[in-house]
């Protein structure tokens, strides 16, 4: 960039809670997320975004080659694939993700203003059909085209010109989660990816690639599974309640090697972003920060959030009532 005199600078808008404001250093990150919580939400702010820059004047020759790279990236055949792939976007996805900062902000748009969903969050979060049970901003966060001190800055808003309730304070709940798990990453590192977690503990490593591929295909049996197993394949996308618990059935009740399930999840999701996924599988697996150290029944779990056995249905691993 000095080249053509233009001035690079980068700032770190990845988490809401900026690392130099943690109270403490990295490698002192609390083990459990409820020590972290508390801590950061006695002692630290959200700093407000940072604004989107104003454009700098270029000289015309700038603007030429900047105008005939942008064309010829257009035109790139992976992205006429992908628009070919949103195209076709299966039928049955209840939400269709557009890449870029424009979509982005529709949907925070939506979320917020148009359908006032927020308020209801706390209540419909463990939502397994259709588009608003929550934010579905995470595409646009893992990517960084939203910024999450964006979305707290919308809460704040939202608090302020509508309502403050349980449900906007959960959703600043879930960016604090967010937020602990890229601090985690980055207090772990290698850990963060070895069999045994950050706990050392030695986890059922089963590698059968048999009952695994049947777990990625969505071919178990167990149609909870199975439904959200075809869901992930067919649209990149799937809820948290159904995140944890194919998750929790592949690491702890088929003891298979979790590290290969979180694997398939980084190559599958929309959403992927290293901290969440590989904590979140630490956390299912027993072998990251989970106190509890839970086991999910699945069947009980697809008795509650599909009392109706809908979702089961929509993804073909019930008959449709
Ligand atoms: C096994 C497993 C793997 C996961 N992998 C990812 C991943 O690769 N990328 C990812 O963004 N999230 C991941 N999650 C967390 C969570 O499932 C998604 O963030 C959430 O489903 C995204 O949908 P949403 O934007 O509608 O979330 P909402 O419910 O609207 O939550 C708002 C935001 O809070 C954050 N958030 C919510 N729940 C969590 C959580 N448990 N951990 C961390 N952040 C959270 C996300 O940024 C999300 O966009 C994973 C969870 C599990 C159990």
């Amino acid at each position: 960039m000095s080249a053509v005199g233009v001035q690079l600078l980068v700032h770190d808008e990845t988490t809401m809670i900026a690392p130099e404001d943690l109270p403490f250093a990295i490698d002192q990150l609390p083990d459990v997320f409820t020590s972290f919580r508390r801590v950061v939400e006695k002692s630290c702010r959200v700093r407000a975004p940072r604004a989107v820059p104003a454009l700098v004047a270029l000289s015309e020759g700038v603007c030429a080659e900047a105008e005939a790279l942008s064309n010829t990236t257009m035109e790139a055949p992976d992205l006429i694939e992908a628009r070919a792939a949103i195209a076709t976007l299966d039928p049955r996805a209840s939400f269709a993700v557009h890449g870029g900062r424009s979509h982005g902000l529709a949907r925070m748009q939506r979320w917020f203003w148009e359908t006032d969903c927020i308020a209801r969050y706390k209540e419909t979060r463990d939502g397994l059909v259709g588009a608003d049970f929550a934010s579905r901003l995470s595409p646009w966060l893992a990517i960084g085209a939203l910024s999450p001190r964006e979305v707290a800055a919308e809460i704040r808003r939202y608090e302020t010109e509508r309502v403050a309730n349980d449900s906007t304070y959960w959703m600043f709940f879930e960016l604090l989660w967010r937020d602990y798990f890229h601090f985690w990453v980055r207090r772990w590192q290698g850990r963060a990816f070895k069999a045994s977690g950050v706990l050392g503990r030695t986890p059922c490593g089963a590698q059968d690639r048999e009952a695994f591929l049947r777990w990625c295909e969505g071919r178990t049996g167990e149609p909870f599974v199975d439904a959200s197993m075809r869901e992930l394949a067919a649209t990149g996308q799937m809820s948290n309640r159904a995140r944890q618990n194919v998750a929790s059935w592949l690491a702890r009740s088929e003891g298979i090697d979790w590290r290969w399930g979180a694997a398939w999840f980084e190559s599958q999701l929309i959403d992927f972003d290293v901290g969440p996924n590989w904590g979140n599988w630490q956390y299912v697996a027993g072998v990251g920060n989970d106190p509890r150290n839970r086991v999910f029944d699945v069947r009980g779990q697809a008795e509650r959030y599909d009392a109706d056995g809908a979702y089961r249905a929509l993804w073909g691993a019930l008959p449709r009532a």
